[in-house]
């Protein structure tokens, strides 16, 4: 990518996603299955993290969101893994000649709790992304048992990403 040689060739990006909790099965999330008595509903694999992520690198790079990418109402992408769309933002990444600096991440939900899962995230998502386990940041939030999120009826997430031209 070139761009005005004064300026360093950054770009920002933001990710958003919500998904609706329903009791029973595994909660996907961060690319883990999380064994809480819990899953969230969507028409892939509804893994909210992974869902994030994606769309912030997209934004970042200019690109259609995961939504237009992958519709959901394609049958192909009926429970499809999530890590699938991670893997086209990383081969976009890769022809925009862009790399990540770093992502940050917060994750909101009543339940479960997520600190026992973070670094197995942070590893599971690094190895996807072809980058390394401290250029992601997860934190984990509860809503306070206000709004959706609070009341255990959604699961939430937030993703910073700053890329640079491919070094
Ligand atoms: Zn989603």
């Amino acid at each position: 990518m070139t761009g005005n040689c004064n300026l360093p060739s950054l770009r920002i990006g933001l990710g958003f996603d919500t998904h609706r909790l329903e009791p029973n099965g595994k909660l996907k999330i961060g690319g883990l299955w999380i064994d809480c008595g819990l899953h969230s509903v969507g028409h892939s694999d509804a893994d909210v993290l992974m869902h994030a992520i994606t769309d912030a690198i997209l934004g970042a790079l200019g690109e259609p969101d995961i939504g237009r990418l992958f519709p959901d109402t394609e049958v192909d992408n009926r429970d499809r893994d999530s890590a699938d769309f991670l893997i086209e933002a990383r081969e976009r990444l890769k022809t925009a000649k862009m790399s990540i600096v770093n992502l940050d991440c917060v994750i909101l939900a009543e339940k479960p709790k997520m600190a026992p899962f973070i670094d197995e995230m942070r590893n599971t998502l690094a190895r996807y992304l072809g980058i390394e386990f401290h250029q992601i940041g997860i934190k984990a939030k509860t809503g306070e048992k206000v709004d959706a999120v609070g009341r255990g009826e959604a699961v939430s997430a937030r993703v910073v990403v700053l890329l640079t031209a491919a070094y």
